[in-house]
């Protein structure tokens, strides 16, 4: 049983399930979306589309791949989290 990075969703696919729509990218590769872990109206939430890691500028939370960010959004464990993005092998 392990964790599979490889197999994870493309980082747009990831925002699509937390039903997060992400802005045109900048120069650099990231797009805003408004953050899921503290409640806002406008997007604070950084994400590099295509490496996944990002940050908040509002409430300062951050984490190093898509993953990350579908865990705290969804409040569950990294196993799980990877379990439901379908990079877990094995039970
Ligand atoms: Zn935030």
């Amino acid at each position: 049983m392990t964790f599979n990075r490889d197999a994870l969703p493309p980082v747009a696919d990831v925002l699509a399930r937390l039903n997060l729509a992400a802005s045109r990218l900048n120069g650099s590769g990231y797009a805003q979306v408004r953050c899921p872990i503290h409640s806002e109206d406008n997007p604070s939430l950084s994400i590099h589309m295509q490496r996944g890691n990002w940050r908040c500028f509002a409430c300062g939370e951050a984490g190093g791949d898509v993953l990350e960010l579908y865990r705290r959004t969804r409040d569950i464990s990294f196993i799980q989290a990877a379990r439901e993005l379908g990079a877990w092998e094995g039970r």
